[in-house]
């Protein structure tokens, strides 16, 4: 995947829209997976537990669950894929693929790397089609021991009723709806940055995308006019244009996006810029969104309760650090947090108290291969990444080895 770098971020930004820097971003943050898990496979480690009788040993074996499947999202072509198929491939599972309908050619493309890295037949198996018809046939089969989903909460939910047939393991990485808790105390410059990062990344179609940003009162101003010059400084334009932030992925999401801002402002909230699609010029869908600031959102707008999916934030102040987090955690989602704050307490203390699976302080991109990743609530079951993903993949097997007690 590294030697295929370009063409790989091609591939990923031609299809998902995302532009090219950050396709390249994905192929080494996809690739980060399968050498982590390769290397975490060294430590697939079984045990051996003392007995209470003399004649019996207590053996622990670590054994791969068999066949496994994958069903993963547009918004990241590859790392969706690579973050399942990594670790089932490193324990000595089978898996069979299902990416979006939006973007199938990245798993295509990364398929025939595979045959030509050598991965034998029948390992890594790939299936196009439809999710409401590919979903359900392999939770039906009692050959796929486990299925690992990436996407909205709806079809989660789906698949669990549908495990119940087979018992089939899910690990399931859901829907989110980040909270921003920027503290009085916070480092502006690193705030206003990051923040940026956290909500307009893959044009804010990322599932720990920020979608709510709760500003300290005495800092709430000077946040919103420097968060919106930053803002607007962003550039739009398709993948190959060199922008900050490329479009959305269909007419639908469009449609979304324009309707959370308009509810917003509609209910009192202030446009401080964007608020509507862009108009490239010919040849150019009009799926590009203006990066939209938004002032005084409240928490009963449709943007504080909806996952956006789309490059709008929403700002609202708060007057002490205990509002901050009950509103933080009135959701039903819980995958990702961020906080930014000088003083180290008082940063830690809330994100005690934040029900999110993933908290970024002062930093926000938190995403990496070795950390666990996946949400609380109705955002997910289950982490993937780092040392935590490998149990999904493998049973563990008692044996009660007895011997003859007295020896010679
Ligand atoms: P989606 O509709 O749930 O689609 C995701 C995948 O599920 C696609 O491959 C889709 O196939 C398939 N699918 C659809 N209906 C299915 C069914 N009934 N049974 C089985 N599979 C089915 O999600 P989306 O709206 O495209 O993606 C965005 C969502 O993903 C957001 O909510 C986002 O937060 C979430 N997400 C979460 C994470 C995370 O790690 N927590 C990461 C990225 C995205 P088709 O393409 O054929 O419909």
């Amino acid at each position: 995947m590294l030697a295929n770098e370009e063409r790989i971020a091609e591939t990923i930004a031609a299809e998902s829209g995302k532009p090219l820097a950050e396709g390249r971003g994905e192929v080494r943050y996809g690739a980060g997976f399968l050498e982590w898990a390769a290397e975490e496979a060294r430590r697939v480690y079984g045990e051996t537990i003392p007995a209470s009788r003399p004649d019996q040993r207590i053996l622990v074996l670590r054994q791969p669950v068999g066949v496994t499947a994958a069903i993963t999202p547009w918004n990241f072509p590859l790392a969706m894929l690579t973050r399942k198929l990594g670790p089932a491939l490193a324990v000595g599972c089978t898996q069979v693929i299902k990416p979006a309908n939006e973007t199938p050619l990245t798993a295509i493309l990364l398929c025939e790397l595979a045959i030509e890295a050598g991965v034998p037949d029948g390992v890594l198996n790939l299936v196009t089609g439809a999710g409401p018809v590919v979903g359900p046939a392999l939770l039906a089969d009692p050959r796929v021991r486990k299925l690992s989903f990436t996407g909205s909460t709806e079809v989660g939910q789906e698949l669990v009723r549908l495990s119940a047939t087979n018992l089939t393991r899910l690990s399931l990485e859901l829907g989110g709806h980040a909270p921003v808790v920027i503290l009085d105390d916070a480092d502006l410059g690193v705030a206003v940055e990051q923040a940026v990062r956290a909500k307009f990344r893959n044009n804010g179609q990322s599932c720990i995308a920020a979608n709510r940003f709760y500003v300290a009162r005495p800092i709430y101003h000077e946040f919103a006019e420097a968060f919106t010059n930053a803002v607007e400084k962003l550039s739009v334009g398709s993948w190959d244009m060199d922008a900050d932030v490329g479009p959305l992925i269909d007419d639908r999401a469009v449609v979304k996006v324009q309707r959370h801002v308009d509810t917003a402002v509609e209910a009192g909230a202030s446009l401080l810029c964007g608020g509507s699609p862009t108009d490239l010029g010919p040849g150019k869908s009009g799926r590009f969104f203006q990066p939209t600031v938004l002032s005084d959102v409240t928490d009963d707008m449709v943007i504080s309760t909806e996952e956006t999916f789309g490059p709008v934030a929403g700002l609202s102040p708060f007057d002490d650090d205990d509002e901050a987090v009950r509103r933080a955690n009135d959701s039903p989602y819980g995958l990702a947090a961020y906080v930014f704050g000088r003083d180290l307490s008082r940063v830690l203390r809330t994100v005690e108290r934040l029900d999110y699976g993933v908290i970024g302080v002062n930093d926000g991109v938190p995403s990496t291969a070795q950390a666990p990743f996946g949400g609380m609530k109705m955002s997910g079951m289950g982490r993937e990444g780092g040392h935590f993903v490998m149990e999904q993949y493998l049973e563990t097997k008692y044996v009660s080895l007895a011997i003859d007690p007295v020896g010679t």
